[in-house]
């Protein structure tokens, strides 16, 4: 199959409900492991609103995901740089939502796969650079693997446990369990505030940093004991000096288990199940 075949689909804004017919790539369909495609819908596309369109790999609509990011992209230019990438590149190319992805991809120590056309050469390296920047030097740092392959590999790449996204950033696969990506598109308007694009890595850095501090503070209670959710949401507020909800305690939790591979996490218990779980007794 050819790698400039497309398919149409038919989008539905779910705010508006405004039709649009949107055209896929063909070969994002074309490898078994895969999970759900997730393809940004810009504002302008279908109508005013913008929203994350799932497909399955029948290319099938599973739902649609109302984003608020507000970033607006027309106003990021790429950087001058030529042998750099910057978040404003990566902004440019993939868009605000495959770029959150991969700052999630970089928290949780997944490998990130970025396919590329024919017409590029591959960049790996300097993915890889720019994306080591965002992580904090700490122990726990790993050298992150980012791969830069042709999309007519892509049928026949092992990709179960990475990151995918396509050179126009619809996200193929991701091997977490959807959560809402706030930290990350929170953390890019924050550093898109900042003009010099070193600056805006270091942004980001901190707060990663924080993350992965608030990550160990919670490791070393629940490798100790069992806690509840609300507890512990308390324990890293008086802490850290600021509020936690449930998405930030959620995204700690997917650290925990994929970056610091810690089974501990089950210890962390949601208050009405553990009624439930009393009640059977
Ligand atoms: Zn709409």
């Amino acid at each position: 199959m050819s790698e400039n075949e497309e398919k149409d689909i038919k989008v539905q804004c779910p705010i508006c409900q405004a039709e649009k017919v949107i055209k896929v790539p063909n070969y994002i369909f074309d490898n078994k492991k895969v999970g759900n495609i997730k393809i940004q819908i810009y504002k302008g596309i279908c109508c005013e609103h913008q929203f994350i369109l799932f497909l399955n790999k029948k290319s099938e609509i599973m739902g649609y995901e109302v984003i608020d990011m507000n970033i607006d992209l027309s106003a990021v230019e790429e950087s001058r740089s030529k042998d750099k990438i910057y978040l404003r590149d990566m902004l440019k190319t993939y868009g605000d939502y495959a770029v959150s992805c991969v700052i999630h991809s970089l928290l949780l120590d997944f490998p990130i796969i970025i396919l590329r056309t024919k017409y590029e050469g591959s960049r790996a390296s300097d993915f890889t650079y720019f994306l080591n920047k965002i992580l904090p030097d700490s122990p726990n740092k790993k050298i992150l693997l980012v791969s830069n392959i042709l999309e007519k590999d892509y049928q026949k790449a092992k990709i179960e446990n990475a990151l995918v996204i396509n050179p126009t950033g619809i996200v193929i696969n991701t091997p977490w369990k959807d959560i809402p990506l706030d930290f990350e598109t929170n953390i890019v308007n924050k550093s898109l505030e900042i003009i010099d694009d070193s600056t805006q890595t270091y942004i980001i850095q901190d707060g990663v940093t924080l993350l992965f501090k608030e990550a160990e503070f919670v490791k070393a209670i629940i490798d100790k004991e069992d806690i509840l959710e609300d507890d512990l949401k308390n324990k890293i507020a008086s802490n850290f000096m600021h509020n936690v909800d449930n998405q930030r305690l959620n995204l700690l939790k997917q650290i925990l288990e994929h970056r610091y591979r810690n089974g501990n996490v089950k210890r962390i218990k949601n208050r009405l199940l553990s009624k439930l779980d009393e009640g059977l007794w």
